[in-house]
């Protein structure tokens, strides 16, 4: 975004100097944070914020922290080759691990956290051939899956129209707002929030970066942006895609569900939560043209198509009550799989964006391995910018 004459009020008092400005409090951005603490304490990071810490896709998403990817594992094997497919499972197994012994297993607890596993499940037949050939796929690597049919699937889950389906034991689940604040609380540095920067200047080695309010001048420059990436620089525009994801969910009912769950290629879910609220979300495939871009509103055919998956699935709890609707623009890439680098135009601005709806499942890890690669360490060529 360019900014105006008119708009542009920093004053000397709201100029800011720090070695790190990381641009978005969404989860890579604090996460980024934290991980430029443990690598060095001295560092002093700044994170500036448009709106308020969460209020991306961040704290508008399901609280699914999935192992894996955004499609069945034999889909990523077609897509990426075997190693390639197993190095990404592993590789979210261990941001749940990351997860667990760095935030979860401290003193500021998550109380929604949960690791009971999540279910993938079929409403037709060929989806279950596929799933039950994905689960010995898996099983032929070593990670744990479980089989369902129609009858389990009605008695664990109350789900009501899917033929079977297959369980990922290791998946977990948490408030996403809980997590945020967790680690933003065990990093250390500024939040600006408000702070929508509108363009970054060259000054000799330092980088200054302009907002709406302040200025800050810094070594490095990280943008954490995810579905708003594009709008932040150009060169994101063929890379990171703004893609509208929304969400329903129902007044409380009692406790049902073993675990939450994916439905149709991972395309639609429905999970309960602490209280017993129903979130159920998905079907962008049914507006693909108007599901992209920024805007966070619902919208009427989405919203009832829902409603409409509870009357199938769920027929049980048909009647109750609506209590939030919402929307939320997730960064899409071409492949599925989140991205780092730093911007061929600046070697001194850095990023990481692209998760493709399962940025809670990576984020931490894709975070750490962004400070690898500041630091000159290696990473994966299935997580580097430099594969588009
Ligand atoms: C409805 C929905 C359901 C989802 N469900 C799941 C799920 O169950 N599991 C899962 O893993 N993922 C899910 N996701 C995706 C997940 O939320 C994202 O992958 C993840 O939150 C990305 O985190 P982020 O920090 O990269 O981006 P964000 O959380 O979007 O953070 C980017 C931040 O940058 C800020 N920003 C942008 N431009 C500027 C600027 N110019 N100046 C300052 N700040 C700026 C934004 O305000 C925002 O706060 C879902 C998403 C949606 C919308």
């Amino acid at each position: 975004m360019s900014v105006s004459y008119w708009l542009q009020n920093s004053s000397a008092d709201r100029r800011v100097t720090a070695d790190v400005c990381i641009v978005g409090a969404g989860i890579m951005g604090l996460s980024t944070a934290y991980w430029l603490n443990q690598e060095d304490p001295n560092l002093k990071v700044v994170v500036l914020e448009k709106g308020q810490m969460g209020t991306g896709a961040t704290g508008r998403n399901a609280g699914f922290i999935t192992c894996g990817s955004v499609e069945h594992f034999n889909r990523m094997v077609t897509k990426h080759g075997e190693k390639t497919a197993l190095e990404i499972w592993q590789f979210a197994e261990h941001n749940m691990a990351l997860l667990k012994s760095e935030i979860l297993s401290k003193n500021v607890p998550v109380t929604s956290f949960q690791q009971r596993g999540a279910f993938s499940l079929a409403a037709s037949q060929s989806e279950y051939d596929e799933l039950k050939q994905v689960s010995r796929l898996m099983a032929s690597h070593s990670i744990p899956v479980e089989e369902l049919d129609e009858a389990a699937v009605r008695a664990r889950l109350g789900a009501e129209g899917f033929v079977g389906g297959i369980k990922y034991l290791r998946d977990g689940e948490a408030n996403p707002i809980e997590l945020l604040r967790s680690i933003g609380s065990q990093s250390s540095f500024q939040l600006y929030e408000n702070c929508e920067v509108q363009g970054v200047d060259v000054e000799g080695g330092d980088r200054i970066v302009r907002t709406n309010d302040v200025e800050v001048t810094c070594t490095l420059v990280i943008y954490c942006c995810n579905g708003y990436s594009a709008a932040v620089d150009n060169y994101f525009e063929d890379k990171v895609y703004p893609t509208r994801g929304q969400v329903m969910v129902l007044e409380p009912v009692a406790p049902f569900m073993e675990g939450p769950c994916y439905a149709n290629f991972y395309l639609d879910y429905f999970r309960q939560l602490q209280d017993g609220s129903l979130l159920i979300g998905g079907f962008r495939q049914l507006e693909s043209d108007t599901e992209k871009g920024f805007s966070d509103h619902t919208t009427e055919k989405i919203q009832e198509a829902l409603h409409s998956f509870v009357r199938q699935h769920l027929p049980q709890y048909q009647k109750a009550k609506v209590s939030h609707r919402w929307a939320g623009v997730m960064g899409f890439s071409s492949d599925g799989e989140p991205m780092i680098g730093s911007l061929p135009t600046d070697s001194q601005i850095y990023f990481g964006a692209g998760f493709t709806g399962h940025g809670i499942g990576m984020a931490f890890h894709t975070a750490k391995t962004l400070v690898d690669l500041i630091f000159d360490r290696p990473i994966p060529d299935w997580l580097s910018a430099k594969r588009f």
